[in-house]
């Protein structure tokens, strides 16, 4: 099967650092909207229309992620590029972490005036488990920012990674004169009275072409040609194989708001990124040529329609040539679906798909058969792996206002497990419920949507655990260990056999007192 091109990718960055507006102006170079702006105002009007999402409006963040797709010829190749949205906000990590494990690469935005921030480097850490290349761009170049070598090494240091500087500002904010990029030998410089990029580009040989002081000034001809030597001899130089392997990663200076880089940085990823990779499976390693359809559930949003109380799970596509109708076996239930009315989401309206290749996604509505870490398979011979559930940092016990509603609750914690809002916990000794989120705004969102959806009232009180642990280990071990420490045991949605802990030291001292057990903060589905 020829498989055709795609780039499955997602912006990872700090807020505020510039991934909306570079979202945006990607799109727009990239042919799929015409007016800046759209994809906020788009967000803005999907979010009025569904009742739980109004936590977004009053903490005015992004929850729901989604997916854009552009495309673009290169090389007389027609490239589809599958742009994987993460919620940016810090308290909704979980949703983010698996989306990224749905991309192929990434494209990390770092605020040219503030350097590495806690978020980036929190993504980043996701991106490396999974071995996920980077590209990086340095927006805001049209501001006063730090010093670029700084910058640089910045992220070499803070990440450990070699940088390869591919482009070049020619000053920053007062002083910016355009954006030199070393492999082409273009000089892209603002124009009108908005500075911003508006194609004025000029062909040179290299940095020391003497015709770059006809279009620079002085100094700013000085800047480039001192700075683009030391830049270009100082670091490493671009290896595709490093780059691909997470090792390295490119770096682009650019101003998303100006369009500056932004069309280098299409291209870049055109160029450099992977086409889909191989996914980690049982009982083998799924590789895109593989002719049967495979795929893996990594996020399931309800209520995106409200008109229809379903649910899309967000399927990525590993392999094989999905076509409309199929029938796909769902890992967990076994039950075979027929897929008739998948959708594709492209960047303005949901699409129904016709046919989709390894690394598309499409979302299937479904009434709740389908969750996260579910395989997809025309055969059922296969499950991938490696979509992570992270240990929880928040424990809560629910408790009911109605305690006629037990029925119901567990119903919705069920539900909302499923689609990975929460975890739950239910504990060997006590009735009482226990709740896990990794971020705070997951436990606004869990009353909001009890009330709203399961007209249950619940209140959340502090539990006595801080953390939890899957335990793996023998049969016989595992139950030793349950039955000395039963007050400390529950079971998760799934049944797996969980260590409710006091504390970080608490799983340290019982690991150690017990080496033949596991006790692990991330559980593989
Ligand atoms: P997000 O939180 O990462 O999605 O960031 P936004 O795209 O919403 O941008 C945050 C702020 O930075 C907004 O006010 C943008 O207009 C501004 N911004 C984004 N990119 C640039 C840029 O290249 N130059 C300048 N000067 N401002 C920018």
């Amino acid at each position: 099967m020829s498989i055709p091109s795609r780039r499955t990718f997602a912006i990872i960055s700090h807020p505020d650092a510039g991934k909306t507006t570079l979202t945006e102006k990607l799109l727009l170079e990239g042919g799929a909207i015409h007016l800046a702006g759209e994809v906020k105002a788009r967000g803005a009007n999907r979010r009025a229309r569904s009742d739980w999402m109004k936590i977004e409006q009053q903490r005015g963040i992004s929850v729901t992620s989604s997916v854009m797709t552009f495309s673009r010829t290169m090389d007389g190749e027609t490239i589809t590029f599958n742009l994987l949205d993460t919620p940016g906000h810090e308290d909704f990590s979980e949703d983010t972490y698996r989306t990224l494990t749905a991309v192929d690469s990434a494209v990390m935005v770092i605020d040219a005036a503030k350097g590495i921030e806690p978020q980036t480097r929190k993504l980043f850490e996701v991106c490396r488990l999974r071995n996920v290349p980077i590209i990086t761009f340095i927006n805001k170049v049209d501001r006063e920012g730090r010093d670029p070598f700084a910058l640089l090494d910045e992220v070499a240091d803070a990440l450990a990674l070699d940088v390869c500087p591919m482009s070049w500002p020619v000053g920053m904010g007062g002083t910016f004169e355009g954006v030199f990029d070393f492999a082409t030998g273009q000089l892209r410089q603002p124009s009108g009275p908005s500075r911003a990029f508006e194609g004025t580009v000029e062909q040179f040989s290299g940095i020391d072409d003497p015709r770059l002081a006809d279009v620079l000034s002085a100094q700013g001809h000085e800047t480039l040609v001192s700075e683009g030597e030391l830049a270009q001899g100082g670091y490493a130089s671009f290896d595709l194989a490093a780059y691909r392997h997470g090792d390295l990663t490119p770096v682009y200076f650019g101003s998303a708001l100006k369009l500056f880089g932004v069309a280098e940085l299409i291209d870049a990823l055109g160029r450099h990124a992977p086409p889909p990779r191989e996914q980690p499976a049982e009982p083998e390693p799924v590789t895109p040529d593989r002719p049967d359809v495979t795929g893996f559930i990594f996020k399931v949003q309800a209520n995106m329609d409200p008109q229809h109380r379903d649910r899309i799970a967000f399927m990525r596509l590993c392999s094989g040539k999905f076509r409309r109708g199929m029938k796909l076996i769902p890992s967990g239930s076994g039950k075979p679906i027929a897929v008739h009315s998948p959708i594709l989401f492209f960047a303005q309206d949901r699409e129904i798909a016709d046919e989709a290749y390894p690394g598309d996604i499409i979302g299937i509505p479904n009434h709740g058969t389908l969750r996260v870490g579910d395989t997809l398979s025309e055969k059922a011979d296969v499950r991938i792996t490696g979509l992570p559930n992270f240990a929880p940092e928040i424990l809560r016990r629910v408790a009911l206002r109605d305690p006629t509603k037990t029925k119901q609750l567990r119903k919705a914690l069920d539900d909302l497990s499923e689609e990975g809002v929460i975890q739950v916990f239910y504990p060997e000794i006590g009735g009482q419920w226990i709740v896990g989120v990794v971020g705070q705004l997951q436990l606004d969102v869990l009353i909001s949507r009890l009330e709203a959806e399961y007209k249950v009232e619940a209140v959340l009180e502090p539990s006595p655990f801080d953390t939890a642990r899957w335990l793996g280990g023998s049969d016989a071990d595992i139950k030793a260990f349950s039955g000395i420490n039963r007050s400390n045991m529950a079971a998760d949605r799934d049944g797996n056999t969980v260590f409710l802990a006091k504390s970080a030291w608490d799983v340290n001292y019982q690991q150690e007192r017990n080496p033949d057990l596991k006790f692990s903060a991330t559980k593989e589905r």
